[in-house]
Formats: structure tokens, sequence, C-alpha cells
């Protein structure tokens, strides 16, 4: 460990010199793992809680619908224990370019990793590139304008469009099929950025289909987002009654999971409805996967073939081929974990190993680095999975320690005094809570709560402002 003093065992965290902890990303496990810091009497501790982006909140704000009011009301949580005086935080800060692992390192006694899975997974079939094919990723950090949001791609894509696929039956296929089916004005209400707004409330989507390569009793979709997709103003949801047919084995597997057997009921209870005119068709398809994307200049349908399911689970093809048109295919299958340049990670599984959110290099414990959140577990569970989850690294970091072996490194410099003086600008606190503002104020001019404000430039053009800068 750096600046280890030469004389002796370094000195018990105190309130003079507590133990400095860096957490390296500003989304719900980061501000969880934050407080789990903040909030304990055994450890005086100090926390930077650095993000890339020069906002906090990370899947709440880029990741969560902005249909959904409810659960991205959240950030007022979150955001309270950002006002917690132990805790820095720290946005706009590229761990990896801005500051290496190593020279963080040296500002810090000890690391969290928290920067989440941001990649998305591939399909691996002929097409997948073409344009009009996007990753979920992608639609959704445009639709909720994220700064690094590749506009000009994402709107060519939803030019023109009448048939949407969407591959996957989790809740961002959900998310992205529902944000697609929904009309202008039930848009209006959420914080989505003006321009998103203009080009949704252009597309003339006729009819959606999202494609499970498996049957209705395997999607991961919960019953709660699922039943939300027969509330639309403008869109009626189909599935055929063939697929919710299912054998006694798998039927009996189904009853022994409660998110499942309510989906099949709510499934159940859509089979009989019929296309109506006017609407747009969202339609939910099973037993259905992907073989290859159809286009020469953009994609122009997908060429699927019918499954069955095995006594493992696994989707099998059967053989039988049909084509259905798209002017619009998202990829709905996953998120990965990128690694930081100087951290392990799993090729296979896109995480850090780690064992009980201690990170494990060449399979030993590395004393002073820890992880939590999705790339520590992989991309599953919803925002309270990570509270849990950053708790047991924090209690892993607080036991370390409490046995001594996690010490105060000796004098470190500030970390933010280090960043400004390599041309860094970081945003803290108040410089974000001027960002709040003036989303605030920008949704103002045309009646709504809140525009995301979705350029980098415009988002540190407020914090400069509210500065005098
Ligand atoms: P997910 O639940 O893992 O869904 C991925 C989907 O992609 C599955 O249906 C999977 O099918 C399918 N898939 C994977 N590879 C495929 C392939 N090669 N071909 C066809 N289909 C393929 O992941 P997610 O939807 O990205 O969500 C990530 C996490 O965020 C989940 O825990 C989710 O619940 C959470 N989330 C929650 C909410 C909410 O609470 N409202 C909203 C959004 C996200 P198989 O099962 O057959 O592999």
């Amino acid at each position: 460990m750096p600046g280890v003093p030469a004389d002796g065992t370094p000195p018990a965290p105190s309130a003079e010199r507590p133990l400095r902890v860096a957490v390296v990303g500003a989304g719900p496990a980061g501000i969880y793992a934050a407080e789990a810091l903040a909030r304990q009497d055994a450890v005086p501790v100090a926390v930077d809680l650095i993000d890339r982006l020069p906002t906090p909140f990370g899947l709440v704000r880029h990741g969560i619908a902005p249909d959904h009011p409810k659960m991205r009301a959240i950030r007022d949580t979150l955001h309270r224990t950002l006002e917690d005086p132990l805790i820095r935080f720290v946005g706009n800060v590229d761990v990896g370019r801005d500051i290496t692992l190593d020279e963080l390192r040296t500002h810090v006694d000890a690391v969290v990793y928290t920067y989440g899975a941001s990649l998305d997974r591939h399909l691996g079939i002929d097409g997948e590139d073409l344009p009009g094919s996007l990753a979920a990723t992608d639609l959704v950090a445009w639709y909720t304008g994220h700064p690094d949001a590749d506009r000009a791609r994402v709107e060519a894509a939803l030019a023109d469009i009448r048939s949407v696929v969407v591959v996957g039956v989790g809740n961002v296929a959900l998310d992205v099929a529902r944000v697609l089916a929904r009309t202008p004005e039930e848009l209006e209400p959420t914080d989505m950025p003006q321009h998103v707004l203009d080009v949704l409330g252009a597309t003339g989507v006729e009819e959606i289909t999202v494609l499970g390569r498996r049957g209705p009793a395997q999607a991961t979709f919960t019953t709660q987002e699922l039943r939300e997709l027969d509330g639309l103003e403008r869109a009626t949801v189909l599935v055929d009654p063939a697929d919710l047919e299912l054998d006694p084995a798998a039927e009996e597997q189904a009853a022994t999971d409660r998110n499942v057997t309510r989906n099949l009921a709510v499934l159940r209870g859509w089979a009989g409805h019929a296309a109506e005119p006017g609407r747009r068709r969202l339609r939910l398809r099973f037993f259905a996967r992907p073989v290859r994307l159809l286009g020469t200049d953009r994609v122009t349908a997908v060429e699927v073939e019918r499954t069955a399911v095995d006594a493992d689970g696994r989707a099998m093809g059967t053989g039988e081929v049909d084509v259905l048109p798209a002017d619009l295919v998202v990829r709905s299958v996953g998120y990965r974990g990128t690694p930081l340049p100087g951290l392990p990670v799993d090729e296979r599984s896109g995480t850090v190993p780690h064992e009980a959110g201690r990170v494990l290099r060449e399979g030993r414990v590395s004393l002073g680095e820890y992880v939590a959140g999705w790339i520590k577990r992989g991309p599953s569970g919803v925002v309270g999975t990570n509270k849990h989850d950053a708790r047991e690294t924090v209690a892993a970091l607080l036991a370390d320690a409490a046995e001594g072996v996690l010490r105060p490194q000796g004098p470190v410099g500030d970390l933010v005094d280090e960043l400004i003086a390599r041309g860094v600008e970081p945003v803290l606190l108040d410089d974000w809570r001027a960002i709040d503002a003036a989303e605030v104020a920008l949704g103002a001019t045309r009646g709504r709560a809140r525009t995301t404000m979705h350029e980098r430039e415009a988002l540190l053009a407020a914090v400069r402002a509210a500065a005098g800068r």
C-alpha cells in the first residue's frame, strides 16, 4: 500500500485522520456504499464519491425509464445521502483517464468500485450492426439524456419507423417497448430532453413485437412492469394464446415461482385481445429467437425461428422460420461490465472477481480494494438490491479496518486539489445543485417540472454560471 510509514504500524483511523475511501461510481450502489460508510460509528471515515458524469445517480437518472416518475423519485432519498458531511460528491472525473487507479490509491486508503455495467450484450447474428439495429443501452441513454448518447445514430434509426422488434423479455425490453408505444401526451410529464419528446412524438410506430427466445414461464420481466403495458393510452397488448399453453411439467414448475404464476395470469388475461384500428399493437411473442437481421442499407426485417424449451430450460431451434418486418430492432439482452484500466474483470461474467466484496487479484484478496453493485454481482435486481449488496461490501471494509489490516496510509494529498491541478473540472455538491436548479428552470420554460440537460457542456456551463466563472 502506498505511503506506509517506515517506522511501524500506521495508527488507527481517528477524527483527525479518518480512513479516506474513494467510491468510484455515484449510482445507487455507490451512494448506498457511501451511506453505509458514513452512517456507522466504529471507524472514522471520509468518503469521496466519484462519478464520470457531472451528475450523480447513475441508472436512477440514466436507466430507470422517464415515464416511471415514482421509481425515479428515489433520487430524492439518494440526494439526502449526498448531503452527509462525511461524503463529498466529486463528479466529472473519469477514473482511468483523468487519474489512474494507482494515482487514485495514493490519495485514499481504500477504493470501492461501484461503476456498474454499462456495455450492451450482442446477439452474435448476421445483420446485427446494420443501421436501424440498436442496443437497448443506446436507446435508453438517448431517451434519458445521457451526455454520451449517440444522438445522430439513434435518431437516424428512429426515422420513419412503422414496425419495431425488441429482442429480450426482461424489464428493460418492456421499458423500451412501452416508451416507444406511448403518445406525446403521455411522455410530456417526464423529464426527457425536449429533442427526445420531439423525435418520439414524430414516429409513426404501428407495431412493436417483443421477442422471447424461451416461453412465458422463463421471461425475466416482473409482474408490475408487465401489467403496466395494459394501461397505455393508444396501444393494445396482444399475446398468442398458443404461446401460453404449457406442457404439464412446465406448468408445474411455473407454479413454484410467484412472479411466473402472476405473469402467466396477466398474459392469459390478454390472450383474448384483438388489434383495434387506430391503436398501436404491442405484441408479446414467445418461443421465438432472431436468426438474422435482413436489409442492405438498413434493417427491414428479422428472420425468426420458432423454439422449444428443453428439459434444462434451454431454447432449442425447431427449424420453423418466419420473417417479421422491422424498421427498427432493439436488442435488450442484458448489460455487461467494462474493465476499468488496472482492474481485473472476468471476461465471461463481466464482473470484478471478489470475495464478499473484497477484490481478488489473481485469486488473492487485494487489500484496500472493494466492489459493489452490478460490477460485483452482474446486471440484476432492482435499485434496492444494491443496498444489501453495498452493505455486505462495506461490512468487509469495516472488518478489515477493525482488524487493523486496513489503516490510514500516512498523509495523503487532497484528491480534488490534485484533480484541479491536472486541469480537471470536478463537480462538487453545490455544483450539482446548480445543475439541478438549471434543469428545473429549463423545464419551467415549457411548463414541465424538469427537463434533463443532455450535453456535458451545458451541464458544466450551469456549474460555471452559478459559480460566477
Ligand atoms: P434481463 O432480465 O437479464 O433480461 C435479458 C433478456 O434477454 C432475457 O429475456 C434473456 O432471455 C434475453 N436474452 C439474452 N440473450 C439473448 C439472446 N442471445 N437471444 C435472445 N434473447 C436473449 O436483463 P434486463 O432486462 O437488461 O434488466 C437488467 C436488470 O435491471 C434486471 O434485474 C431488471 O429486472 C432490472 N430492471 C428493473 C426495472 C424495473 O424494476 N422496472 C426496469 C429495468 C430493469 P433468456 O432468459 O432466455 O436468457
